[in-house]
């Protein structure tokens, strides 16, 4: 049996690790963390349970077919509930529900601008169609040559790819107010919709046409489930193990990992799953594929200052299971994320209380908030602004609902820049990996398989195919495919 020894325990490292047992290697995972699961850990304190990292369960079909490919389902682990509405958006002199049909949606829409429900129709089926031919022909092959993406059906859409989201939108619809609805699902894919291609608004058919979901006790459950999957398999994890070095031999092929505890562990093929600038500088420099100065100039996701709170107190009807608040600049907010990196004066936020559809989420009579603004990675990152922007966010959310807040905070927790750092060895501390630009789709990104050390793989939210978790999935199934392929 050939050995794998994996780094990090994400959703793509445990997709990875299970997809290569299941082919009948030996799989070790080492996980610098008391816990697995990477950005999905969970923190519970006081009787509250808050998911740290990602809360929006989206592409319920991606988690069933990961599922499916062990002989299992999602509800063999966790219960799945659509909610209705999925979220609402929070403006200056209105609120837009997003409901859990596309009938529901396009009556909200004329509401805000007449003629628009037709027109969203219209729009959503182009992204059905796009979302579709992403998930079937594009998302699942390797980003090794451009003639990847060179399909029947892309090869009519080329335009798309030079075209912006943004541009798309703007034909379809006049409201700013739609305009920031419909880009607000690139947002996941890391950057501002001017540089995210056209053809990516098949994550607008991810959003209105299948629906947010929330899993029963928290995104964790996802984790457990794969967990479950990956041991039942005979995958060996081993958490508060951090990797020091992946060790090369005088032939330049990798030979295994050094823990940070002094202990050598060979291994036919070594795998990172953590970030992969990370990973990296875990190798001697002439192993490097990628400089300091590559890295500098990528587009990354954006960092978050995030806090988890425990209210003494039920909120308020107006607040929803998820709720962005877009009662301020979406421009102005942007550009201090990518183009002038510095803290938002004014910022969008995004408010989460699960505990509203699940009460396994916070003790009777309570509620579970989780709150993120996104900020540019690498920003200076200290306690003044952290309680500065708690102020802020808590006196906005205050003004909302009508309700008051402050004296029902039983406590807060936050999370930066330097938390990420910390916890992930995520470069500047960015949340969620490599922005899926134009210059930073597919093949454009950093490779699965190192150009030079042919035994040594990545994957991942730095990789193909990008960020969130259902394409973490997909990169853990794809790397374990190519690993395949070697012995080939
Ligand atoms: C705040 C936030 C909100 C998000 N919201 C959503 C959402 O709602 N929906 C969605 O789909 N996605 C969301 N995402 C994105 C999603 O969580 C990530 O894209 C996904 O979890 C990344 O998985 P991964 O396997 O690539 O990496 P990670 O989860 O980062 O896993 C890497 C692992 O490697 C470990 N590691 C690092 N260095 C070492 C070392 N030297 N030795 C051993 N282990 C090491 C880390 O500790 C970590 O456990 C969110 C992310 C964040 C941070």
């Amino acid at each position: 049996m050939k050995k794998v020894a994996v780094i990090g325990s994400g959703f793509s490292s445990l997709s990875a690790a299970s997809h290569l047992a299941k082919a009948g290697y030996e799989v070790s995972i080492y996980e610098k963390n008391e816990t697995i699961g990477g950005r999905c850990r969970q923190l519970v304190k006081n009787g509250f349970t808050f998911d740290m990292g990602p809360s929006w369960y989206w592409m319920p079909d991606i988690f069933e077919d990961y599922f499916n490919d062990f002989g299992h389902s999602a509800s063999d682990f966790y219960e799945l509930e659509r909610l209705d509405p999925g979220y609402q958006i929070v403006f200056k002199d209105r609120t837009l529900p997003i409901a859990a049909s596309v009938e529901g949606i396009a009556e909200a829409f004329e509401q805000i601008e007449p003629g628009s429900g037709n027109k969203l129709k219209a729009f959503l089926k182009k992204a059905a169609t796009n979302y579709t031919i992403a998930i079937k022909k594009i998302v699942l092959r390797p980003g090794k040559s451009p003639l990847e993406l060179v399909t029947p059906e892309t090869v009519v859409r080329v335009g798309q790819f030079l075209r912006s989201v943004g541009d798309e939108v703007k034909k379809f619809f006049k409201s700013p107010e739609l305009r920031s609805a419909l880009e607000f699902p690139v947002l996941f894919l890391g950057a501002k919709p001017e540089n995210t291609p056209s053809f990516y608004i098949f994550m607008n058919h991810a959003d209105y046409g299948l629906g947010t979901w929330h899993p029963k006790g928290g995104m964790y459950e996802i984790v457990k489930g794969m967990q479950k999957v990956a041991e039942g398999l005979g995958v060996q994890i081993h958490t508060s193990n951090a990797v020091q070095n992946i060790n090369i031999d005088a032939k330049g092929r990798a030979t295994g990992i050094t823990l940070s505890n002094g202990e050598h562990i060979t291994a036919d093929y070594v795998l990172s799953g953590a970030d992969y600038h990370h990973s990296e500088t875990l190798l001697p420099e002439r192993y490097r594929q990628y400089s300091e100065a590559y890295w500098n100039k990528r587009t990354f996701a954006p960092s978050s200052l995030l806090f988890y709170v425990g209210f003494n107190t039920k909120l308020d009807k107006k607040l929803l299971h998820h709720n962005l608040f877009f009662d301020t600049d979406f421009k102005e907010h942007a550009r201090v994320i990518y183009d002038h990196p510095e803290w938002p004066s004014d910022p969008l936020f995004y408010a989460n209380f699960p505990s509203i559809t699940d009460t396994s989420m916070a003790p009777e009579g309570k509620e579970a908030g989780f709150f993120l603004i996104p900020i540019a990675p690498g920003i200076e990152d200290t306690q003044k602004l952290r309680d500065h922007f708690f102020s802020l966010l808590i006196a906005r959310l205050e003004h909302f609902s009508g309700q008051e807040l402050s004296q029902h905070i039983e406590f807060v927790e936050s999370f930066c820049v330097k938390d990420f750092v910390e916890a992930y060895n995520s470069f500047k501390g960015n949340a969620y990996g490599l922005a899926n630009t134009l210059r930073q789709t597919a093949f454009l990104r950093p490779k699965l398989q190192s150009k030079k050390v042919n035994n040594l793989f990545f994957t991942g939210q730095l990789t193909v195919p990008g960020p969130g978790v259902p394409p973490a999935l997909i990169s853990g199934k794809l790397v374990a495919q190519l690993i395949q392929e070697q012995e080939s």
